[in-house]
């Protein structure tokens, strides 16, 4: 009673401090009946939460003590995090500085770090070099400048993560501080460390939450598809499709202590709004915090969403595959031909697999009973898929729910 007392308290606080202003609504996907769900498994919210994984190189400008200490306590605090996720299944986006991929690296002969790489126009932090504060060494010697060791930990998780970017070098995408050489150069060195592991960045992650929009082309061209956006007032929103094809992923809120109150509640809160928009929430947190915050509010929060995930309404997903099923919704027609016993929906889609990555597609099919066999057409390839009757449905017609390859042609449902 008090608790749910307190609660309303505070959702009436953040009511009033502009956090729950309206966002987009998922854009309308009904053809003659059949609708694609906003999220996959026709979840009602999704969840994305991402780390700032950088190390020390986000904190060059501190005293070298707390710099050092920010390394330390991020190799305490992933394993932890690891775990965390792993006893709820819940896969996150780890937004990656380039330069943890390397093992070590060498100064140039001209005294530079990097000496191929752009330096920033404008630097408002130190004096000299960019990579002036780079050991120039290698993992065993400098463990807060290179990572491999935790990349592979995080790979090596049962759970299915993300590796996105946070840029080569830690860069502030601000206008005073970049240009499009410099943005250039940091996204192809991403590209090339983490192509050697086989990995593509697909999420950035911009450093500092200066938000570099003014380069979502050069960004597209660098096969990215989702960058975190920070907004002022709109906290839950759909994801927002730029014109360039990259998703704008709002950012809810960033992990740490309550002040004066209890910060899982305030994540309870905002992803109870979440589920009544039809909306993404996204946390965001950096793995150099306190290790307390993880053992406390980060767990308590994961244990929250693992609920609402095995009650069916939420999904938590990494940023890259929210970014996926969204951009396939948007590009899927359906046509949706019906028979006496059976049902035929055909998919017109100009999905870009390529570019934005395998998904499913969850699909709501009003059916006056049980169906009785189910066929999606994908290639010249039949496949039997199984439906599931939606829940909690209010209307009379009983509701089918598909999940789809969204590369599929047609799905065909007797009854
Ligand atoms: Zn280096
Ligand atoms: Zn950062």
């Amino acid at each position: 009673m008090f608790a749910h007392a307190n609660r309303l308290l505070l959702k009436s606080i953040f009511r009033l401090k502009g956090d729950l202003a309206a966002g987009l609504r998922p854009p309308e996907k009904q053809f003659d009946g059949v609708e694609i769900a906003p999220f996959l498994g026709r979840a009602q919210a999704a969840i994305t939460i991402s780390a700032d994984f950088e190390l020390e190189w986000a904190f060059r400008s501190l005293r070298l003590e707390e710099q050092e200490l920010m390394g330390v306590r991020t190799r305490v605090n992933v394993p932890i995090i690891l775990r965390i996720l792993e006893g709820a299944s819940i896969p996150i986006t780890w937004a990656t500085v380039g330069h943890l991929f390397l093992e070590s690296c060498e100064r140039g002969s001209c005294g530079l770090a990097h000496s191929h790489m752009p330096r920033p126009p404008h630097n408002p932090h130190w004096d000299g070099d960019w990579y002036l504060h780079d050991p120039c060494t290698n993992l065993r010697k400098h463990p807060g400048w290179y990572a491999p060791d935790l990349i592979e930990m995080i790979r090596a998780s049962s759970v299915r993560h993300e590796i996105g970017t946070h840029s080569f070098s830690h860069i502030d995408f601000s206008q005073e501080t970049s240009n499009d050489e410099l943005v250039r150069g940091e996204l192809a060195e991403c590209q090339a460390v983490m192509g050697k592991l086989g990995l593509k960045p697909k999420s950035l992650v911009y450093p500092r939450n200066r938000m570099g929009h003014q380069y979502l082309d050069i960004i597209a061209d660098a096969n990215i598809t989702s960058v975190r956006h920070r907004d002022s007032t709109v906290r839950l929103t759909y994801p927002h499709r730029s014109e360039s094809g990259v998703y704008k992923l709002y950012d809810s809120m960033n992990l740490r202590k309550g002040t004066g109150y209890d910060y899982p509640n305030k994540a309870k809160i905002f992803v109870g709004e979440a589920i009544q928009r039809n909306a993404a929430y996204h946390l965001w947190f950096h793995p150099s915090d306190e290790t307390e915050v993880f053992e406390n509010e980060f767990r308590s929060i994961i244990r929250h969403v693992e609920t609402l995930r095995d009650q069916g309404k939420v999904w938590p997903v990494t940023m890259e595959n929210l970014t996926a099923y969204c951009e396939a919704r948007q590009k899927t027609k359906l046509t949706v031909e019906r028979r006496t016993e059976s049902i035929r929906v055909c998919l017109d889609s100009g999905y870009d697999v390529a570019r934005y990555g395998v998904t499913d597609l969850t699909l709501r099919v009003p059916l006056p009973r049980l169906p009785t066999k189910c066929f999606i057409g994908i290639g010249s390839d039949r496949r039997l898929v199984q439906a599931r009757p939606e829940l909690d449905r209010t209307g009379e017609t009983p509701v089918y729910l598909f999940d789809i390859p969204a590369t599929a042609s047609e799905l065909e449902i007797a009854y």
